[in-house]
């Protein structure tokens, strides 16, 4: 990175998605209160994107942004979801760089002033890699494994492995990401979509101390064909290549038995009929089924709803849903 001149970060916006964190909170507001110090020179806000939350998380945020007025809080009307909790949050972010953190301190912001030194040194995206993984389930930590392994090769080239939203953006990145409209966000994939210069950090993520994932089996999945879905129509094609290697072996069989037809050789062929029947069945609804997500996809998209709902926001300017903002603007 010789080509680079260092630059000194002047304002930091730290994004944290929350939902239902009324136990990690506290532990948050100490550590950050611990560690801001440390970021001599550098103005920071945090912006806390309550995602519909239930339990005491508005409380805490309300109070904690009225004895800090670099804590600012924009609530959802309803849970909107992690990617778009996130989006949110860039959104509203006024800093050259913003860092996506978790609340419930999984990823330690100590790696923080890693990342400034990084983003100082000239590079745009600074992503936390996870070296280890604690307090996770086996299958958790294998079908992640295999997850941005088969994307890296099969989807999205770029897509860091290991890595989560943990990063540190700078403010020309985060300004794609904005003027991205798309409804379906996998942010990582996105960050990594707009390139610039990329480096990772290493870091052992923690395990969850209080409360619970708020990220289920099923929500899960739901990111991951998120992921798969918005930069590929790798499945569509798959199963278009199926049907091929099927309509060829279709038209063999038809050969076969035209021939056995005039050699006098008709069986009865029961099992073979309903063996095959059952088979170009299924794969012609599964076909239907995957080009009917992207479908689904679509029509998402075209409706253009806004990504989430903010009903209410504190120590921010009222901002309209989705308003673009001024890069930059205090
Ligand atoms: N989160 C959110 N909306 C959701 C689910 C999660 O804002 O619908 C937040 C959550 O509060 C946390 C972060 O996103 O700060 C990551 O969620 P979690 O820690 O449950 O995910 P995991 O680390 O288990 O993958
Ligand atoms: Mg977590």
């Amino acid at each position: 990175m010789t080509d680079v001149p260092f630059r000194k970060l002047s304002s930091l916006s730290l994004v944290i998605p929350v939902f239902n964190e009324e136990e990690s909170l506290p532990a948050l507001r100490a550590e950050l209160e611990r560690l801001l110090p440390s970021f001599a020179g550098i103005a920071v806000e945090v912006i806390l994107v309550d995602d519909g939350s239930t339990d005491a998380t508005p409380a805490f945020c309300a109070a904690w942004a009225a004895e800090a007025p670099w804590v600012k809080v924009a609530a959802f009307s309803r849970n909107f979801g992690h990617q778009a909790a996130i989006s949110a949050g860039l959104r509203y972010a006024g800093g050259e760089a913003v860092v996506i953190l978790d609340a419930d301190l999984q990823d330690p912001p100590e790696v923080i002033p890693e990342m400034i030194g990084r983003y100082e040194a000239g590079f745009d995206v600074v992503y936390g890699r996870r070296r280890t993984r604690s307090g996770e389930s086996r299958f958790k930590l294998a079908s992640a494994w295999l997850f941005y392994r088969l994307m890296r090769r099969c989807v999205h080239k770029d897509l860091p492995v290991d890595a989560g939203d943990f990063r540190l953006m700078s403010r020309r990145c985060v300004d794609v990401l904005n003027a991205m409209p798309e409804t379906h966000r996998f942010m990582r994939g996105l960050a990594a979509w707009a390139g610039f210069r990329q480096t990772a950090v290493l870091y052992d993520r923690r395990e969850r101390r209080h409360g619970e994932s708020k990220y289920p089996l099923g929500k899960m999945l739901f990111l991951a064909w998120d992921a798969i879905s918005s930069f590929s129509a790798l499945p569509v094609r798959a199963v278009n290549f199926i049907g091929l290697c099927f309509l060829l072996f279709g038209f063999a069989v038809c050969v076969y038995t035209l021939v056995q037809h005039a050699a006098g050789h008709t069986v009865p062929g029961w099992s073979s009929l309903v063996g095959l029947i059952t088979l170009i069945g299924g794969l012609t609804i599964c076909s239907v089924g995957i080009i009917g997500e992207y479908v689904g996809k679509i029509y998402e998209e075209v409706k253009r709803r806004p990504l989430y709902v903010v009903e209410k926001t504190l120590n921010l300017d009222e901002r309209g849903v989705n308003a673009p903002r001024e890069p930059h603007a205090e």
